[in-house]
């Protein structure tokens, strides 16, 4: 055998592996990205440092295409409403982030442009189309359209507010358990815990690693331990623990149960008086509750989620429940963003599962090189 002498390639010890895509975060926002990014063909490592959509699965399943107002926390008066549920005991303030809050401060009442506002109503159709065609495929994750029964303090003032968002939402005032109630007639129902499971299949061929990463840039990632990943871009879609990469998200938590239930209701309710969502599916009832801004992952207040929910419920036997953190901004819009050979995409608060394939997709564009920009970066908190 004849060596010929090429040239020389060195590979530090501590590069792992040679990967052209790593996405930071395996939640679902992570997942759509990572599920984009190997239908082009691509390479791709997944970086989860706990279980696949651990904090993504306590969500209720509620896709609000034509709605977001649940995510507008800097209305004026959203500040005295937040302070109302803390002082009833329905939410509670355990840690509070100071820079964030002068970003809060600085953005409160601001209204974002008509630009902003058609690029988040393209992102809603594209996920809602995205849904219904995984569903085509094979429901199941039970994906169903089905109206959302939302009981509120205040019919009238809610169906104002409604209304007023730009989104458009088709509503109609109703009833439900003898009280009026909003229903919200343009959501889609889905199992977030059997959706889950369906996007870990789709990305089979990606690799998953277990494993944290505590740096990114410059065509590296760095993980806990000191190894590194070498890659072409990086999409960071760490969910509110983004805030390490440089993203303003607060972790807005609550807790996502599934239950076999006394009472089994015949309708998805939201109900914000008593600060749960119930949803029926086959086989478990989803009730979820809590904001807390609180960035510890204890169940401290899952017992005041069940009591609440009792009214629709009964009795509730918890066959599996978790901790989930809501990424959000200082005005509740997402962020997604490049910057160099990183691409940022989080902060979907309380409606990452209603965008999380737009955010995927275009998180997937951006780190392909095929989009450069979108409307809703960090630049519009500096
Ligand atoms: C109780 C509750 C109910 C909800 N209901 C709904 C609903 O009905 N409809 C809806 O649309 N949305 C809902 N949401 C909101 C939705 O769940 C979130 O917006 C969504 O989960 C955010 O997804 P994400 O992927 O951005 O972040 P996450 O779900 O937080 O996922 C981020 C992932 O990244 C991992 N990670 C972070 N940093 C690193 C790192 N450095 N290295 C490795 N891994 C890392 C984390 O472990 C985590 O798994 C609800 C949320 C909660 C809590």
């Amino acid at each position: 055998m004849c060596w010929g002498r090429g040239p020389t390639i060195y590979i530090p010890e501590n590069y792992l592996d040679v990967s052209t895509f790593v996405v930071v975060g395996g939640g679902v926002v992570g997942l759509f990205a990572a599920y984009y990014l190997k239908r082009e063909g691509a390479d791709v490592t997944l970086l989860e440092m706990g279980g696949l959509a651990h904090s993504s699965r306590a969500a209720a399943g509620v896709l609000e295409f034509t709605k977001f107002e649940l995510n507008r926390i800097n209305v004026r008066g959203y500040a005295q409403r937040y302070l109302g549920m803390v002082r009833r005991g329905k939410a509670a303030v355990r840690s509070l982030d100071l820079a964030w809050l002068v970003l809060y401060l600085k953005m409160y009442g601001r209204e974002p442009g008509e630009e902003t506002w058609s690029f988040l109503k393209e992102m809603a159709q594209f996920s809602r189309r995205e849904y219904l065609r995984l569903a085509e495929e094979q429901n199941d994750f039970e994906l169903r359209e089905e109206p959302v029964y939302e009981v509120v303090d205040d019919v009238e003032k809610e169906a104002e507010a409604l209304r007023r968002d730009p989104l458009g939402p088709r509503f109609e005032i109703g009833e439900i358990d003898g009280a009026r109630a909003i229903v919200y007639l343009d959501p889609l129902i889905i199992s977030t815990d059997l959706a889950a499971e369906r996007l870990a299949r789709e990305i089979s061929g990606v690799k998953v690693v277990n494993k944290r990463a505590v740096k990114v840039g410059d065509g590296a990632v760095e993980l806990e331990g000191g190894k590194v990943l070498r890659a072409d871009a990086v999409v960071v879609a760490g969910g509110w623990w983004s805030r390490r990469f440089g993203v303003p998200v607060a972790p807005l938590k609550g807790y996502g149960v599934r239950a076999k239930t006394e009472k089994r209701p015949g309708r998805t309710v939201a109900d914000f008086v008593g600060g749960v969502f119930v949803v029926p599916f086959s086989r478990w009832v989803k009730i979820t509750g809590r904001f807390d801004l609180d960035p510890h992952p204890d169940a401290k207040y899952l017992p005041n989620v069940l009591e609440a929910a009792a009214r629709w419920v009964g009795k509730a036997d918890v066959v599996d429940a978790s901790v989930g953190f809501r990424p959000c901004t200082p005005d509740g819009l997402p962020v997604l963003e490049r910057r160099g050979d990183v691409v940022f995409a989080t902060g979907t608060c309380r409606l990452g599962w209603t965008y999380a394939p737009a955010m995927g997709r275009i998180a997937a564009d951006l780190a392909l090189g095929r989009r450069r920009d979108t409307p809703i970066t960090t630049r519009r908190f500096s």
